[in-house]
């Protein structure tokens, strides 16, 4: 590994697709460095502003409190809210809850649990148990409870923006996945900065857009974060994880492939995409009749997952 490239102390870490040797202090630096980057770039975050981040209780939410801590401190409100899933096996979602909970005690930082049991009562327990009345995985009806609690609870506390743990391998991967299953379409509704309307949908950033899931991992290492360390028991089969498998293939024969794609991808595919899309009709978004959310249809998915667990067969 030889010695940090910044200060010549015996370095700690090797940044294989930067590469970078550097010491921790400096690899903390390179953290922030790249974070605020990131947020400069895509124009996420202004001071004193109320963000929201979506707290899971591991490693990539975890990273994005504490850079997101580190670099503002006082100068930006933020709230760490948790949704407990109801996941009872290994104690999932008990281990998850203390996880995030703790973190926002050390850092001083407001925290709100959404516990989906108490407030609607179904949870993803009763997703198992039921499972006979969904043709989805697990993880895309998981996903719909995500995208829904954390979008009305960051609305309702009257922040501006929500932001996610979101990584550069998850994003390329959502983006390999709809390109090999055509879902071109798709493929505009990605992005680091997604624009919400003040209203029902709330503005979406992903302040760790460039950073990879192996520079999250060194760094909770370094600074000892503790996070959910166990694998959700319904991740299994999980259509994202194989795509990621593909895209950590890909980056150990040709590190930096992967940046590289995504760069390229917003440079010269994005915007010829969006002009296409935006000379179509576009999607209207309607209010669920039911809860007031956003939806295309008449009533949200959300809605009407409750509705599949609560209804009497
Ligand atoms: Fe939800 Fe799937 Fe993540 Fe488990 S692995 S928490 S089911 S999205
Ligand atoms: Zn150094
Ligand atoms: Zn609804």
């Amino acid at each position: 590994m030889g010695k940090c490239k910044k200060c010549s102390q015996p370095a700690t870490v090797y940044l294989v697709r930067h590469k970078l040797s550097l010491c921790a202090e400096h690899f903390i630096d390179f953290m922030e460095g790249s974070a605020k980057k990131t947020i400069k770039k895509y124009k996420m975050i202004y001071p004193y502003e109320k963000i929201a981040v979506a707290l899971s209780g591991g490693k990539d939410s975890a990273t994005l409190m504490h850079l997101l801590d580190s670099i503002y401190g006082e100068t930006l409100e933020l709230i760490g809210l948790h949704i407990d899933l109801g996941i009872g096996a290994q104690d999932y979602s008990k281990n998850s809850l203390e996880r995030a909970q703790t973190l926002c005690k050390k850092l001083n930082r407001e925290f709100m649990v959404i516990d989906l049991n108490k407030e609607y009562q179904i949870s993803m327990d009763i997703v198992k148990e039921k499972e006979n009345r969904f043709s989805r995985p697990y993880c895309a009806v998981c996903g719909t409870f995500k995208r829904y609690l954390l979008n009305r609870y960051s609305l309702n506390l009257g922040c501006e923006k929500l932001a996610t743990g979101h990584l550069l391998d998850d994003e390329v991967s959502v983006l390999l996945m709809n390109i090999i299953n055509g879902n071109i379409d798709q493929l505009v509704r990605v992005g680091p900065n997604l624009q919400g309307n003040n209203s029902t949908l709330i503005t979406r950033i992903k302040p760790l857009y460039e950073i990879s899931e192996l520079e999250t991992t060194m760094y909770t290492q370094i600074m000892g974060l503790g996070f959910q360390e166990g694998e959700c028991p319904y991740s299994l089969g999980a259509s994202t994880s194989a795509y990621k498998t593909l895209i950590y293939g890909i980056e150990e024969k040709f590190p930096g492939a992967t940046m590289k794609f995504l760069q390229r991808f917003h440079k010269m595919l994005l915007p010829p995409l969006k002009a296409y899309y935006q000379g179509t009709e576009g999607v209207k978004l309607n209010q669920c009749s039911e809860c007031g959310g956003p939806t295309t249809e008449e009533t949200c998915a959300f809605c009407n997952i409750k509705y599949l667990l609560t209804r009497n067969e």
